[in-house]
């Protein structure tokens, strides 16, 4: 799933195209992609928007006469793309919109199963839909950070990924953070020393930030993660091989020289059976 640098990686790259022609078209959607009935899309049609805007790992679209707001949600799957005029794009999108001029903006979603979603909103909608939010993990800030793992007692890696407490990461820059903080994805939130939250603090800029530069430069997933999704490979800090464990329906992947002191991590679902 696209997380923080990915997804604010593409609205760097649409603010500006998307306010530069008013829209011609909004539509067709696919009735699962579109969220919403009323108004309808082509009540978009003959405005413009005034940017793109990202909160967590949606993006928005307002128009620039503040009475609109279209919402994506990419989930796992869905790719937005913006084709300018002439460029081929995929035939049956899931949803479609037209720029005077003929550029257009797309979303395709791979697989059969369709999550990702449209909304035409007011303002108003928008910020209620997206209120039960965290704040945004980017410049987040040791004091809050620390405020957040005080207040909620959980593991590391859930934590991180839990939207309403913190928005933005997800499994694979989770364990990049982690990692870059040398803690253990195990490790209880409210058991962390005031420098550990400091480190964790600094780790989620400096990895969100080198991700967000990578992803702008169209670095891949491969050029991108040093931890995640690289079992047996060699750290890149002390050359251990990257370990994994099942935890919670995701697969995480840590250094157990650098982040757990030699230990291997239990799956946490198995030992519970057994116990
Ligand atoms: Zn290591």
């Amino acid at each position: 799933m696209p997380e923080l640098p990915e997804m604010e990686a593409w609205r760097r790259g649409l603010d500006e195209p998307v306010r530069a022609f008013a829209i011609a078209k909004a539509g067709p959607a696919h009735v699962a992609t579109l969220k919403t009935f009323d108004p309808p899309l082509s009540a978009l049609e003959g405005r413009r928007f005034e940017g793109a805007r990202r909160r967590a790992k949606r993006l928005y679209f307002p128009t620039d006469d503040g009475e609109l707001v279209l919402l994506v949600h990419l989930m796992t799957a869905g790719r937005l793309k913006y084709l300018r005029a002439g460029e081929k794009g995929p035939k049956a999108p899931a949803f479609r919109l037209e720029f005077d001029g003929g550029a257009q903006l797309v979303l395709t979603e791979a697989g059969s199963k369709k999550r990702a979603g449209v909304w035409l909103l007011t303002p108003e909608q928008v910020e209620a839909e997206l209120a039960h939010l965290g704040p945004d993990a980017l410049g987040l800030g040791a004091d809050a950070l620390g405020e957040i793992c005080a207040r909620e007692p959980r593991r590391l890696h859930s934590l991180l990924r839990d939207q309403r407490a913190i928005a933005g990461i997800g499994r694979a820059w989770a364990n990049e953070i982690l990692h870059a903080a040398r803690l253990s994805p195990y490790a209880l939130s409210k058991e962390l020393s005031r420098a550990d939250v400091e480190r964790l603090a600094a780790a989620m800029d400096a990895e969100l930030e080198r991700g967000l530069e990578l992803r702008e430069r169209g670095a891949n997933d491969a050029k991108t993660y040093r931890v995640h999704n690289r079992l047996g490979q060699p750290c890149h800090v002390c050359g251990t091989p990257i370990a994994r464990v099942d935890y919670e329906q995701h697969t995480v992947y840590y250094c157990p020289q650098c982040q757990t002191g030699g230990r291997v991590l239990k799956d946490r679902r198995l030992s519970r059976l057994l116990r």
